[in-house]
């Protein structure tokens, strides 16, 4: 039987996060408290030539939304950016049901589901890495990945069954995997951005080297 693709919403693997989890669900029965599934392109996953690889769900973003990177500031800069290379459109409101529409590109996170302070460890990392590895087998026409952090990198690096060695995390890099061309890039997160870790040039850097490396 084929590997599932997407985590069951209870899904208990890792002990900690499904604490983590049913905490939130206790203060906030409103928000989406569990895994967060793929944003896909209405087109389905044969469209999908670019896919986003963040590190998790933020706990008042993609965790409260059910959607990857909407409701914190990390959205608002890889939305505007995505839209801004013709791999999104539409509106993009925090919102799941803003309309937003990816093109060709598919949006994931290494870790399915929300992790205190951020911060996966090292086995919820690899145990979810389950659900990385088909996500990236679904797309047939898949050609790049853009991967968000050197978490990220990483665990995407050993989904598509590399060394970490051989294929290091560095912003701006570009490394060939078979057919896919991996574009690592530092995280868009309100941390780096403030930081100057990751000026918007920089990101927008890492997109256009993706649009003209797909046409
Ligand atoms: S992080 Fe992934 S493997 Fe761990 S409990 Fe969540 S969905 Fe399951």
């Amino acid at each position: 039987m084929a590997a599932a693709v997407e985590p069951h919403r209870d899904c208990p693997l890792c002990p900690r996060l499904h604490g983590f989890i049913a905490e939130w669900r206790a203060r906030e029965p409103g928000w989406h408290n569990a895994p967060v599934p793929s944003f896909l392109p209405l087109q389905g996953e044969d469209a999908v030539r670019l896919l986003v690889v963040g590190l998790a769900p933020g706990l008042r973003g993609a965790n409260r939304t059910g959607r990857p990177f909407t409701g914190d500031y990390a959205g608002d800069l890889l939305y505007s950016t995505l839209k801004r290379f013709g791999f999104a459109r539409g509106e993009f409101q925090a919102r799941p049901d803003d309309g937003l529409e990816l093109v060709e590109t598919a949006i994931t996170n290494a870790v399915r589901c929300v992790p205190p302070e951020n911060k996966p460890v090292g086995a919820e990392i690899a145990t979810c890495r389950q659900f990385l590895v088909p996500t990236i087998d679904r797309f047939p026409r898949l050609e790049a990945i853009v991967t968000l952090g050197a978490i990220a990198h990483q665990s995407t690096v050993r989904a598509l069954g590399q060394r970490v060695a051989a294929l290091p995390f560095r912003h701006g890099a570009r490394h060939a995997v078979g057919g896919i061309t991996l574009f690592p890039s530092y995280h868009c997160s309100r941390y780096n951005t403030n930081t100057g870790r990751l000026t918007e040039a920089m990101f927008v850097d890492v997109f256009s080297a993706v649009r003209e490396t797909l046409g």
